[in-house]
């Protein structure tokens, strides 16, 4: 099943992201992980590739488990900074004889010991190409609704964003964001822009304190006044942030349907009941 087809359904679309294990070694626990995020069977679940500037061994194999097993169409991420392009193709080839049909197409983050004359890709514009002419599946995109950090300016990143749906993106998917209206004018920059393709929403239910500090340094999102005080009074007592968090996240993704968004993608992170809990929480409202 190709993932626009699910976006564009009349039915709102929600998603759950998993990674992948980093080493055989914890193969296995990892596997049982994504597995219970895909007994909730949402309408498809993404599987990361090597976040942090590395490659991922098990990501086709951890995308194939869950198609197999739970029927759940898979998005598998690919990023291309520290690939080959006969890494690529090998990655396409292994995706196609696991007839996984859908790939979100990233840059990645660059290795910072590789000069760039020795890259073989910039740009995840030019991995979307290369996967348009192999043929045969469903591309997604990332965007940053508060630009991507290495962007000198949101025109700029905007007009990079054209080109890259230009080489062949269906959908995209949108960094994390804590204020809906952050979402709402960028939808209307790239709309205006000329960018017509789906965006996908991407909601991260914060569930501790730690993680959001490596988020916020990670990405540069901004937390609204609203979050902090939660963050402020919830933070050090994990249940209740966890709590405080799932609703937050619940919050956001109830006023982004109420605006007509098509499709929401929970950042999860293997955490099968914080994503059954989001999923309980729009048992009505999803149907
Ligand atoms: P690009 O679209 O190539 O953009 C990167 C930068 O280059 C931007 O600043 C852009 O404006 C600029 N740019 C683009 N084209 C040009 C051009 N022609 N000339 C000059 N500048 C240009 N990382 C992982 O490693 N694994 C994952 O699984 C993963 N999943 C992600 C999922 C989502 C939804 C998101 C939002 C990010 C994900 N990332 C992942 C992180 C991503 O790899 C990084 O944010 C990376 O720094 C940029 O990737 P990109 O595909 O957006 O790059």
């Amino acid at each position: 099943m190709k993932v626009i087809d699910l976006i564009e359904a009349e039915k709102p679309c929600l998603s759950f992201e998993v990674f992948p294990p980093k080493t055989s070694g914890n193969y296995q626990s990892i596997r049982e992980a994504t597995e219970q995020v895909a007994a909730l069977r949402p309408d498809f679940i993404s599987v990361t590739y090597g976040a942090g500037g590395g490659t991922s061994d098990y990501t086709v194999a951890i995308s194939a488990n869950l198609q197999e097993k739970f029927g759940v169409p898979t998005l598998a991420h690919l990023s291309c900074i520290n690939s080959s392009h006969q890494g690529v193709k090998k990655q396409l080839d292994a995706m196609r004889a696991a007839k996984i049909e859908n790939i979100l197409a990233l840059r990645g983050d660059v290795a910072k010991d590789t000069p760039p004359s020795e890259w073989d890709y910039h740009y995840a514009s030019e991995l979307i190409r290369e996967i348009k002419s192999y043929g045969g599946f469903c591309i997604g995109g990332a965007c940053y609704p508060e630009s991507h950090p290495e962007s000198p300016s949101q025109a700029q990143d905007i007009a990079h964003l054209r080109e890259k749906v230009e080489a062949g993106c269906a959908f995209l998917t949108t960094q994390m964001f804590f204020d809906n209206n952050i979402y709402y004018n960028f939808l209307y920059k790239i709309r205006e822009a000329g960018i017509t393709v789906p965006v996908v929403a991407g909601i991260m239910p914060v569930t501790n304190l730690k993680q959001i500090k490596r988020i916020i340094e990670l990405s540069g999102t901004a937390l609204p006044q609203r979050f902090r005080y939660l963050l402020d009074r919830f933070g050090s007592t994990s249940a209740a942030m966890k709590q405080a968090g799932i609703i937050y996240a619940s919050e956001q993704i109830i006023d982004l349907l109420a605006n007509d968004v098509p499709a929401i993608h929970v950042y999860s992170m293997n955490n099968a009941s914080v994503a059954a809990q989001i999923q309980q929480n729009l048992s009505e409202i999803l149907k």
